[in-house]
């Protein structure tokens, strides 16, 4: 029987938890529970469970505003949008198509970093699009890539981690990041597993561990380096593994092998009987994983530090095998689907390099240009802010909220203001925002069919469950009326569904293959895991390289059906056989199991659709939970060690700069807080930034909990209270970073970049303490 809620996913982490949007007593929406969906099985953090309070706040923009004497007042769209294309339109015409930046977020929909990848190149012709997941996951993408070709965030589904017997967990929080994923742990101890957390400080999530290393911020590396080396020098390496399944060994483990224990204690400040410890905890089981987040990752050596982890996966025989491996716990919402479909300053849709000739070829045959006309990488993210006011004239903004999330912020806003045009599409007035001479007011996550791909690599499809309030837009009609003013009518279609197809088509054949996927698979499969390419006539898997059809905690038999079975996929395919001898169409017989509730003017066209269909034409691909466990996609099938050494942060403490200063979130915000901050309860819980310190350092500093306190480095300073705890290492300082204002961590921290991902390294560098009012 139908009911009348909607199922939906969250709009905040890459956990892309389930829940149900029901209509509430007091108009609008409410949170109800999802069981169904199995990766958080009904379990939500308070900001999922407050989401849908923006929908209807107060504060939020339902008109567009323009900037007038230099106020920005409220105006139509029309009047909105002509000032925008004016605006890129003098630049370009000016300085050229590379004098206009665009930059996105790693929360926009799978369909709208899409288009807006299409709108830059095509559109304005411009080299100069990238996005804020550059500052999230691009180091372990980029490590990814190098040792097994691809970068998909977990190459396995989240339900392998309490199967496995050991996890090192390095640099993540999982206990205020995503609080639902943390039962994955507590399986996994009550599973007989073990936990290792490496976090400099005492986390909740550290303190769930077996064993917790606290190593000196900016030093993981060295870490991961000083484990291969006792590996090896305990006789623990996978030789049989290393020989058939990867290459470069001979150069990783001679780098490693610089790295004494006792060196490494020295480096690091991790002693060497938990290095041993470690070493043994992980190497004993039969299966062991380490998850990365961005502890390790936004360093200016991101890219060698999660390589150096991968290493020891590779060397004890660990990925690519089953519930073993190496996975990166990606952070923003669509951060995994974010990158992969062409906001990325060097990639076009399917996860496909710019550079690769094939590539372009194949997306300009989609896009129906020229492939000569298609520009070529551009600057990432960090570099694309620091050159706006200078070579960049003219940005137009979409999901993201640069001034609080840029590291060196106080630049960075400077830099935006230094432009000629800003325009930014934004559900609030953020602190960007409130720099633009255009704000354009767009739908929100409920408002909105699209997709998003989560830390799993499975894709999710978000069903508009609520009418938009009127005013506002939603970005694909921005889009679609800022190219029709600049001159192209055709490509840009408002309807999600029609942007997904064309995404299906570009992404097809590349390493994010999206090809086999439908809106309606999505809504009966509770997600597909890519790469799933669209089935050839009589062949269920065609894929496009080798996939693996593992099953997904079934009775092993290989069957998608098994993880059908077990809810978990979803779908109802007959006990014992492929998801190639399941007709799409039978999956919710009509009146039973899911009911979508979708409104009537659903864009995607799927109301309806628990109607029972006519069996499907082909078979279906059954896409990919599990990568890697036949080949790695390199070109040769074998993954590829990193042979890597250790070396200091950007920026060291000194005599002027003596304590390391690292960043992080809290449970009850979200980012840049744009959204989070205007949400009472969630602001009630974390109503401002702190910074967290040990006694020894507090006395030093003769500060007392909830003195005022000022950071400083070379690029500003942030003050907030301190908070006094004995579970951070004494060299060091946390700061949360949700904040605007003179509590702002990110005015703190260091755009050091990572010389092959870009990265910033938001994680460490050198400050001073102050007193305030006693300086
Ligand atoms: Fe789940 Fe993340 Fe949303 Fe919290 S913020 S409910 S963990 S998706």
């Amino acid at each position: 029987m139908k009911t009348a809620s909607t199922p939906a996913h969250c709009p905040y982490c890459a956990l892309q938890c389930g829940m149900n949007l029901s209509p509430s007593p007091e108009g609008g929406v409410e949170v109800t529970e999802r069981a169904d969906f199995p990766v958080n099985r009904g379990a939500l953090c308070g900001k999922g469970r407050t989401a849908p309070e923006l929908l209807s706040s107060r504060v939020r923009l339902t008109s567009p505003l323009v900037r007038s004497d230099g106020v920005l007042r409220p105006a139509g769209w029309d009047e909105a949008l002509d000032r925008v294309a004016e605006g890129l339109s003098r630049t370009r015409a000016g300085y050229g198509p590379d004098a206009v930046g665009v930059f996105g977020g790693g929360g926009l929909t799978n369909e709208k970093a899409y288009a807006l990848g299409k709108f830059a190149r095509v559109v304005l012709g411009t080299s100069q699009i990238d996005y804020n997941g550059r500052f999230c996951m691009s180091s372990a993408a980029a490590a990814g890539v190098k040792a097994f070709g691809l970068d998909r965030g977990l190459p396995f589904p989240l339900e392998d981690v309490p199967r496995t017997g050991c996890v090192i967990l390095v640099g993540s929080n999982l206990a205020e990041t995503m609080p639902p994923a943390l039962r994955y742990l507590t399986e996994l101890r009550e599973n007989g597993g073990t936990l290792i957390v490496v976090d400099p400080r005492r986390t909740r999530t550290a303190e769930q561990a077996d064993l917790h290393l606290a190593p000196r911020p900016g030093t993981d590396l060295a870490l991961a380096l000083g484990l291969l080396h006792l590996v090896v020098a305990e006789g623990r390496a996978d030789e049989t593994y290393i020989r058939e399944r990867t290459s470069g060994w001979e150069e990783a483990r001679a780098a490693a092998m610089a790295y004494w224990p006792e060196y490494v204690e020295r480096i690091t400040g991790v002693s060497v009987p938990q290095l041993r410890e470690t070493v043994r905890l992980f190497c004993e089981p039969e299966t062991a994983m380490v998850l990365t987040a961005r502890g390790p990752e936004q360093q200016s050596k991101g890219t060698d530090t999660v390589g150096a982890w991968i290493n020891l996966c590779l060397a004890t025989g660990r990925a690519g095998r089953p519930l073993s491996g190496y996975g990166c716990l990606t952070g923003q919402g669509n951060g995994q689907g974010g990158r992969e479909h062409g906001q990325k300053a060097d990639q076009l849709p399917g996860y496909r390099r710019l550079t690769d000739p094939a590539a372009r070829r194949h997306v300009a045959q989609v896009w129906e240009v020229d492939p000569d006309t298609l520009p070529g990488p551009g600057r990432s993210a960090y570099e694309l802010l620091d050159a706006l006011g200078g070579d960049i004239r003219s940005l137009l903004l979409m999901g993201s909220n640069p001034v609080v999330s840029a590291p060196r912020a106080a630049h960075v806003e400077q830099r935006l203001r230094a432009l000629d045009f800003l325009a930014v599409c934004d559900v609030v007035l953020s602190e960007t925002a409130a720099l633009a001479d255009v704000v354009l007011p767009v739908t929100q996550w409920a408002e909105e069919t699209g997709t998003t791909t989560s830390l799993e690599g499975r894709v999710l499809l978000r069903r508009r469950a609520i009418t938009p309030p009127p005013g506002v837009r939603g970005d694909l009609e921005v889009l679609h009326g800022l190219a029709a003013r600049l001159g192209v009518e055709k490509g840009f279609p408002t309807d999600p569904g029609e942007v997904f197809d064309e995404l299906r088509r570009a992404s097809a054949g590349g390493p994010a293959d999206y090809s086999g996927i439908t809106y309606r698979r999505l809504a009966e499969e509770n997600g597909v895991f890519w790469p799933c390419p669209e089935a050839a006539d009589g062949d269920a898997t065609a894929p496009s390289w080798p996939a693996h059809r593992e099953p997904l905690h079934g009775d092993g038999d290989g069957t998608v059906a098994d993880g059908a079975r077990d809810g978990v996929s979803g779908g109802s395919a007959p006990a014992g056989g492929t998801a190639a001898d399941m007709p799409v169409g039978t999956a919710v017989p009509d009146g039973e199991g899911v009911a979508f509730g979708l409104l009537p003017d659903d864009p995607s066209g799927d109301a309806g659709q628990t109607a029972a269909r006519p069996p499907a034409a082909r078979p279906v691909h059954p896409g990919t939970p599990r990568l890697f466990l036949d080949r790695f996609a390199t070109e040769d099938g074998r993954a590829r060690f990193a042979a890597v050494s250790y070396r200091n942060a950007a920026e060291e403490p000194d005599d002027a700069y003596p304590v390391l200063l690292t960043t992080g979130r809290v449970v009850a915000q979200y980012q840049s807080g744009a959204q989070t901050r205007r949400v009472e309860e969630l602001n009630a819980a974390a109503p401002g930034p702190y910074v967290e310190m040990h006694p020894r350092l507090a006395e030093r500093l003769g500060a007392a909990d909830g003195d005022a306190v000022a950071v400083v480095s070379r690029r500003g300073r942030a003050v907030a209270p301190a908070r006094i705890s004995r579970g951070i290492r004494p060299d060091t300082v946390f700061m949360p970073f949700h904040w605007p204002g003179e509590g702002r961590a990110n005015t703190v921290t260091n755009p050091a970049l990572d010389p092959t991902s870009r990265m910033p390294e938001f994680k460490v560098c050198a400050v001073r303490l102050e007193r305030v009012g006693q300086e």
